[in-house]
């Protein structure tokens, strides 16, 4: 789970990137960073942090240029030190080319490898830095960075939303299965790219359409040029962009997020009333679902649990004993809404299931009478190889534990997942989503299933 974004021709394109990584800072809250072209040289800065802490004016004004790339990152593979810091380059014998990528590649060690054997050595482990090396190499080979690119995604196996910044010029491309989303947009006739449709908004631009998965764009001072480089015979759109991952204000492979969730939720209670005096979300991820919730089955919208957002997830990360404690940090019962009633409680997933309880005693110790959890989305049995930080299969609490089981250990009265006939029956196309965390059924081997 990252963010990257990418503006072409602008004033001060530090100065939007900051925008538009500011609105992406949801995907990531460990490191950020930029790449600006100043029409000499590109200059990168990087660092661990929040995007207001690390981009202060003094380092946007360091930034001069008017082509940029820019990045938030969230630790999937790798750890969250700075040497996994996006952008990330390579350089080549006509100069450096930066890179910003989210997403994970499932055969990297065989890559590095065959990037060793061929005397090309990236400088670290991340996966966005194999990406640009490999394009790096056949760049070398060919002269063509489009060329490149398209030998590179034949290589290269899982998921990455890239943008690629060399001498200037943009190259915006996406993987075969389309499975982390990318956007481009437009501000008076110059183009913007992010990985949701509200970061464009945020720079003020206007979302035209998605990057097509397979597709590479490329932008130089003689406009924008579009090439499908590979067609896939299946989509693999991540169901969890639209389930947990997405603003709610961003369009996503083609829909509104707000609007799936609050479908979710409609169907949720359809499959799984619950008799309760009012509903509440576990925000804010929830609130869509919740109140579709409420709607389907005519119960009361109440925020009886309060979020505060100045916890960073860098902080929630590590330790069980430090994640124990930024739920208290996190989240406050409204007691005055809560004392004496009986709650269906709407949340979109249950991951290790120690947050859900922790929650769901925070209820009970504020009066709750009765506990009905909600879950919109079916059991995550499984882990995650294409950019989510998902622990090891061992730590999914629904990997072992039956419904029932799962309902003991939250504590909570009764348990009810949406069916996975339910999840795609709220989504328009959905044969063209990933589902594998779900059902174990894996769109692009996993590195350890081959
Ligand atoms: Fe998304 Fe789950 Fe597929 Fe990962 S395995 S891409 S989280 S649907």
């Amino acid at each position: 789970m990252c963010g990257v974004c990418g503006v072409y021709n602008f004033e001060n394109a530090a100065e939007m990137l900051y925008l538009g990584i500011f609105a992406l800072q949801h995907r990531g809250q460990d490191n950020a960073g930029m790449a600006v072209w100043d029409g000499q040289e590109v200059r990168i800065h990087k660092d661990r942090g929040l995007v207001f802490d690390i981009f202060q004016p003094g380092v946007l004004q360091s930034l001069p240029g008017r082509i940029g790339i820019g990045h938030t990152r969230y630790p999937t593979a790798g750890d969250s030190s700075m040497a996994n810091a996006q952008p990330h380059y390579a350089d080549t014998s006509r100069g450096r080319m930066v890179i910003v990528s989210n997403g994970d590649i499932t055969n990297m060690l065989e890559q590095t490898r065959l990037l060793k054997s061929r005397g090309f050595t990236p400088y670290g482990s991340n996966d966005a830095e194999v990406i640009v090396a490999t394009v790096a190499y056949h760049y070398e080979q060919t002269g063509d960075p489009a060329r490149a690119i398209s030998l590179m995604m034949d290589e290269i196996r899982g998921s990455y939303s890239a943008i690629l910044l060399f001498n200037g010029d943009l190259y915006v491309f996406r993987d075969p299965l389309g499975i982390r989303p990318l956007a481009m947009g437009s501000l008076d006739g110059r183009w913007l790219f992010a990985s949701e449709s509200c970061a464009i908004e945020t720079m003020g631009g206007a979302f035209m359409r998605e990057v097509a998965p397979g597709e590479l764009v490329i932008v130089t001072p003689q406009g924008l040029n579009s090439t499908q480089l590979k067609k896939s015979e299946r989509l693999a759109h991540c169901v969890f962009e639209h389930i947990y991952f997405s603003r709610p204000d961003s369009v996503i492979f083609g829909e509104s997020v707000a609007q799936k969730r609050f479908m979710l939720g409609q169907r949720l209670a359809g499959e799984h009333p619950a008799r309760a005096d009012l509903v509440m979300p576990v925000p804010d991820s929830s609130n869509n679902a919740a109140l579709g919730f409420s709607r389907e089955s005519g119960l009361p919208y109440k925020l009886a649990l309060i979020r505060s957002h100045y916890i960073g997830r860098t902080f929630i990360g590590s330790t069980q004993a430090i994640r124990d404690f930024a739920v208290r940090l996190k989240f406050n019962p409204d007691r005055s809404l809560i004392n004496g009633k009986r709650l269906a409680v709407v949340d979109d997933s249950i991951v290790r299931g120690t947050t859900s309880n922790k929650i769901m005693r925070m209820l009970r110790e504020a009066g709750a009478r009765e506990i009905h959890l909600r879950i919109a989305s079916p059991p995550i049995a499984h882990s995650c190889f294409y950019g989510v930080d998902t622990p090891r299969r061992s730590e999914l609490i629904a990997s072992a534990k039956s419904v029932a089981q799962i309902r003991d250990f939250v504590g909570v009265d009764s348990l009810g997942y949406l069916s996975l006939p339910g999840l795609r029956s709220c989504l328009s196309r959905p044969d063209d989503y990933c589902y594998a965390c779900l059902t174990g059924d894996y769109p692009v081997p996993p590195p350890n299933l081959k």
